[in-house]
């Protein structure tokens, strides 16, 4: 059984697809074409932005984002050190310092009781994570950053689409961002990212940062970057983007299923009442996670860790000398997270050779 049955989901939408592909190579036109404007357009609608930028990867989103924010060097970024790494790499890439804020322990995203305590008066914005879908607490988030005079980043790369408050995702904060990472909940053929704003400023300078920080031809107002969406995956998600909202459905079906047939002991993330995630993994907290993954592994069923190391304790960040034991709950959720295969073409039958296997699992431990 595949981790996410991407293959699946290319036969079922083969035809629309390589249709749409085969489009772009007779119109000989590869970057910032009609495709990619559709594209922007369509989105901009799902989620209810009035403006929406596509780029090349969900870390260029993030970057491009601060950027058009305004942050600049000594320039603090509150985050989480539970999430993906480009989270904090695109606030030092921005020029910033990222500083980290602890996660809830049952959500596994940024805590509001622990924002205030990291604002210091170079604290410029909040970059909240919807780590595996779930948006996070952006009622108490949005009080806090008004109350401090903060912007909030949403990073939807993970929970595109999914609702809170009648919003949705990434539409929670000043900006937002999505990636089209093949892996998530609506990828392309390759890498891919999307800004999304109701401010046409910024919309603006986000735009001409993407393609050279040119503002009409030739004419490069700010120091930009080559960061454009191809037409070929604009092709790809144009398709996708028909099936997502179906998708998001059938992932919520999916991963209540998991949910309600867990065995006792095994927990899953917490879902925050009124809250509808998109389920970019089904993630659960097992003790001996080695032990479970070679369990599995053996009745081949795939697992993965996202992610086995928290962002203060990698390497890479070590410049800003955090050590083991400041943020326990990233640690210890770090220590014992696995995903299990989840997809919206996952079959039936996997999914109860999944279930069957847990209950074996814990009938042995
Ligand atoms: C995938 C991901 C990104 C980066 O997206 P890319 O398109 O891979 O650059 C950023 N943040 C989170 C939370 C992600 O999961």
């Amino acid at each position: 059984m595949d981790f996410i049955n991407l293959k699946g989901q290319y036969q079922a939408y083969r035809e629309e697809i390589d249709r749409e592909i085969r489009d772009v190579l007779s119109s000989q036109r590869f970057i910032l074409g009609e495709k990619g404007k559709r594209l922007e357009e369509e989105l901009a609608a799902f989620v209810g932005s009035r403006y929406a930028i596509s780029v090349a990867s969900g870390t260029d989103a993030l970057i491009l984002s601060l950027r058009t924010l305004g942050v600049s060097p000594g320039d603090e970024i509150i985050t989480t050190p539970f999430t993906f790494i480009a989270t904090a790499e695109s606030a030092v890439l921005a020029g910033a310092t990222p500083v980290f804020c602890d996660v809830e322990e049952d959500t596994f995203l940024i805590d509001p009781e622990k924002i205030e305590e990291r604002i210091t008066d170079r604290t410029r914005g909040i970059i909240v994570v919807d780590l595996f879908g779930c948006p996070a607490d952006y009622e108490r988030v949005r009080a806090i950053a008004k109350k401090h005079d903060l912007f909030i980043l949403q990073d939807g790369a993970q929970s595109f689409g999914a609702m809170r408050g009648g919003r949705k995702s990434p539409s929670m904060g000043d900006m937002g961002i999505t990636s089209f990472f093949p892996a998530k909940p609506l990828g392309c053929f390759g890498d891919g990212g999307m800004i999304f704003t109701d401010c046409e400023s910024h919309a603006r300078m986000a735009e001409a940062l993407r393609n050279h920080g040119q503002t009409s031809r030739y004419v490069h107002t700010y120091m930009g970057q080559n960061s454009r969406l191809d037409e070929i995956q604009a092709a790809v998600l144009l398709v996708k983007g028909r099936h997502f909202e179906e998708e998001i459905t059938t992932r919520q079906e999916k991963a209540s299923f998991y949910s309600k047939n867990l065995p006792e002991g095994i927990i899953c993330q917490r879902v925050p009442e009124g809250v509808v995630p998109t389920y970019a993994q089904y993630s659960i907290l097992v003790n001996d996670r080695e032990g479970f993954s070679n369990f599995l592994s053996k009745r081949n069923i795939p697992t993965a860790v996202h992610y086995p190391v928290p962002i203060h304790l990698q390497k890479s960040f070590g410049y800003l000398g955090y050590g083991p034991g400041e943020f326990p709950v990233s640690e210890q959720i770090s220590n014992r997270i696995v995903s299990l295969p989840f997809s919206p073409f996952m079959s039936v039958e996997d999914q109860e050779r999944v279930i069957s296997a847990l209950h074996s699992y814990r009938g042995k431990d």
